[in-house]
């Protein structure tokens, strides 16, 4: 579905990602893991064309990413992104910030629209906060939010960058749990994450980034108890 062939970024003089090589398999979860400034956001911002790669390709579903604007934006429609900040609208309501898109972009009526988007809440558990503004959600259920917002567009695949890293550690498991059921329904996820546990129990396939370099990949199972690169037992070492 996606496949990153010797991908380069650079920032001015500096190269975020440095030949980066990669496939990620229709309905597989791919956690990237590594050490901050290695590269990790730089390769999701990438994925969906927040940011134009200076070398190498990145094929989404069999064809290269493409140059317009226009077609850049469809593409960009099949991939829902969550960020660690939520970054939901703060003037709507749950039911509202799921259901904008569906309204402005897809052009779907709104009553259609709040039907499915109240669907979306109670698929992420918060059919009882569907009126809620996001100052009166916890951090999980906004992120919660942020998610059924994203699948309200129908990806084909999710891309989640530390969606769990700005969440009180009360609120971690609930997301993470929406997370796993949606592994689980085949969908298909590149997760940055620093929760190993989630990414022992959930990934296919984990990626260890060190200086916009793909350091190691292989079966969770592999990276965890029997790391090839001692660079990959370091980092690992350090998270305790
Ligand atoms: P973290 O775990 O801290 O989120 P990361 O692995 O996601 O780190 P990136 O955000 O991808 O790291 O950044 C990779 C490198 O690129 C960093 O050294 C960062 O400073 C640099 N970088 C990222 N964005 C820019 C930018 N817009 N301009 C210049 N340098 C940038
Ligand atoms: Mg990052």
């Amino acid at each position: 579905m996606l496949i990153y062939d010797k991908v380069r970024k650079n920032y001015g003089n500096f190269t975020a990602l440095d030949g980066v090589s990669m496939h990620v398999n229709s309905g597989e979860v791919v956690c990237l893991i590594g050490p901050s400034g290695s590269g990790k956001s730089t390769l999701l911002r990438c994925t969906n064309a927040l940011e134009t790669i200076d070398g190498g390709e990145i094929r989404f579903e069999g064809k290269p990413l493409p140059k317009s604007d226009t077609e850049t934006r469809k593409v960009r429609q099949r991939m829902g992104m969550v960020f660690q900040n939520f970054e939901l609208f703060p003037h709507k309501t749950a039911l509202e910030n799921v259901a904008i898109g569906l309204t402005t972009v897809r052009k779907m009526d709104a009553d259609e629209a709040h039907k499915r988007a109240m669907a979306l809440l109670a698929k992420v558990g918060l059919a009882d906060k569907t009126a809620n503004y996001p100052a009166n959600l916890s951090g999980g259920q906004q992120q919660r939010v942020a998610i059924a917002r994203a699948l309200a567009m129908e990806p084909h695949v999710m891309l989640f960058d530390e969606p769990t890293s700005a969440l009180d550690p009360e609120t971690v498991g609930e997301v993470l749990s929406v997370m796993r059921n949606l592994a689980n329904e085949g969908m298909t996820m590149i997760v940055v994450t620093h929760e190993m546990s989630f990414a022992r129990r959930v990934a296919n396939w984990v990626v260890v980034f060190e200086r916009g370099q793909l350091l190691e990949q292989g079966p969770p199972q592999q990276i965890f108890e029997a790391p090839t690169i001692e660079r990959t037992r370091e980092f690992l070492s350090h998270l305790g």
